[in-house]
């Protein structure tokens, strides 16, 4: 990666350049920059869109699924040509399609504990778009041990819920929810349903939070506060989260502590 844009990166990129907040310096650093999206679903999608158009370096991709027929509702980066193919492989060919630049790794696995260390290690930011507790708190966990701030979001039915968490800086989700949920308390898309523009909304806001972190705000980011959005009646509200001093996973005991700063 050169230091500069090239004339085709200035034109492709210049209405967030123009952007004051942003410009060129920031564009330079977005396209050498490396995301982990995990899932290529219906948070996964349009994060991974807006992040491949914003022109981060690196995408890396996690979905162990092929697509199917009801994924499509939601499920952006997928068409129906698609169905039967490995979802990694499909949102591969729909990103480089809208971005040649951006090199798209994929993960033809599912996250589990046996290779989330070596998948997310590298990377700069982690969306966390998958659509179960365990690997949420997995995602939160290895995101923490390892020191990458993430974006955790949940979808359901017409609510969703997205919180970004800066390792050391902000609580992490499991300072919030310290364990997961018993079963029968969980509601999933599967079993549950959710609106496909619900999981737009979500994964968009997850794709502002990175491009965000990674172009250096300090200030401003979805962190220390649940965002909860309820869509049957258009109004967001926030939770406000503490860091937990006694978290499994961020807390002064825990063995991925980090000293506040
Ligand atoms: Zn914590």
């Amino acid at each position: 990666m050169s230091d500069r844009l090239t004339t085709e990166q200035i034109e492709r990129y210049s209405r967030q350049i123009m952007v004051p907040d942003l410009g060129g310096k920031t564009q330079m650093r977005l396209c050498r920059s490396r995301v982990l999206v995990i899932g290529a679903g219906g948070l996964g999608s349009p994060a991974a869109l807006y992040l491949a158009a914003a022109g981060i370096g690196t995408l890396g991709i996690v979905d162990a699924d092929k697509v199917e027929l009801s994924n499509l509702q939601r499920q952006i980066l997928h068409a129906t040509a698609d169905i039967g193919r490995p979802k990694v492989e499909s949102a591969k060919a729909t990103l480089t399609k809208l971005n040649p630049d951006v090199e798209v790794k994929t993960h033809p696995v599912r996250f589990d504990a046996s290779n989330a260390e070596q998948i997310a290690a590298g990377f700069d930011f982690i969306v966390d778009g998958s659509d179960n507790f365990d690997t949420k708190f997995l995602v939160n966990d290895v995101a923490v041990k390892l020191g990458i701030p993430f974006s955790h979001a949940g979808i359901v039915r017409l609510q969703g819920q997205v919180m970004t968490v800066v390792p050391g800086r902000s609580a992490c989700y499991r300072c919030l929810f310290k364990t997961p949920p018993p079963p029968e308390e969980i509601l999933n898309c599967q079993a549950s349903g959710i609106l496909g523009a619900v999981a737009g909304t979500i994964g968009t806001i997850q794709a502002t939070e990175a491009v965000k972190y990674l172009a250096g705000f300090d200030d401003g980011l979805l962190t220390d506060r649940l965002l909860v959005y309820d869509a049957k009646n258009l109004r967001f509200r926030e939770v406000e989260v503490r860091r937990d001093p006694q978290c499994a996973a961020c807390g002064a005991g825990a063995p991925s502590f980090i000293e506040p700063g």
